[in-house]
């Protein structure tokens, strides 16, 4: 059972650097432009650190919330959460997982009887594709046990960068990339960490920007601070210990 981060930002509020190298944005207008020809202020080792320090804060403990007792698991619940809640994804695992537990015993399934099964999920006949296919692929290829290469998952049917970061770094402790899932693409362009329009583009800025040591706690955190603050349509922006580090133009204060 995932533990869930401890704080929330009215719970843990971070005494905030004030200085201007901190909160680059504050003495100019917010002019997008400006702020991408001003990256290198805004990746300041002070600026990053001081973010670091207050997810580390916010979140001591962040780890993944999709439900799952083994790598494969989490590989198929990583798959269901595209397009999807964790929570809904949570409803359906048990259930799944206690009728069909390992590779083997999605190989040879009739896809309509995995649709049916995951159908609240949305997207449920991509899915189910996918996640027969890669099944099939860990048994054959990889005598039924989750490769643990980003080059391995990576020929896994439905198995893409994010899926592949979150299988690593989450049930293999391995770091090779950092998760960019919606929320870490959100947080991090709104934080400026990064000007990029692609999720591969965004992690490889944040390949350089994050020590690898904190590669897999920083996705997590990031991923629980979108989730819990830094929300898409409404940030709760009053309540933000990031809030004198931002000058995002979605910031409601
Ligand atoms: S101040 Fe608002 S937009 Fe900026 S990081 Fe915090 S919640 Fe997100």
């Amino acid at each position: 059972m995932p533990t869930k981060p401890k704080s929330h930002a009215k719970a843990a509020a971070v005494a905030q650097p004030k200085s201007q190298i901190l909160n680059p944005g504050s003495s100019r207008a917010a002019n997008p432009k400006s702020k991408i020809q001003n990256r290198k202020s805004y990746t300041s080792p002070e600026r990053v650190k001081a973010i670091f320090a207050a997810l580390d804060k916010l979140f001591p403990q962040a780890e993944c919330a999709l439900r799952h007792e083994n790598a494969f698991q989490l590989l198929v619940a990583t798959i269901l959460s595209a397009q999807c809640t964790d929570e809904r994804v949570n409803k359906v695992t048990p259930e799944l997982f206690r009728k069909f537990p390992a590779p083997k015993d999605f190989v040879g399934l009739a896809q309509e009887d995995l649709e049916q099964e995951i159908r609240s999920t949305g997207f449920f006949r991509n899915k189910a594709k996918s996640i027969i296919g890669a099944a099939t692929r860990i048994v054959q290829n990889y005598g039924g046990k989750v490769p643990q290469t980003m080059e391995e998952l990576l020929t896994l049917p439905g198995v893409a960068r994010k899926t592949a970061n979150v299988v690593l770094g989450t049930a293999f402790g391995i770091a090779s990339g950092v998760v960019v899932d919606t929320h870490v693409f959100r947080v991090t362009r709104r934080l400026n960490l990064t000007p990029q329009e692609t999720p591969e583009k965004v992690e490889l800025d944040l390949m350089k920007l994050v020590p690898q040591d904190r590669w897999v706690s920083f996705g997590h955190q990031v991923i629980w601070f979108g989730r819990k603050i830094c929300q898409a349509r409404s940030p709760l922006c009053p309540e933000c210990p990031l809030e004198t580090l931002c000058d995002s133009p979605d910031k409601t204060t």
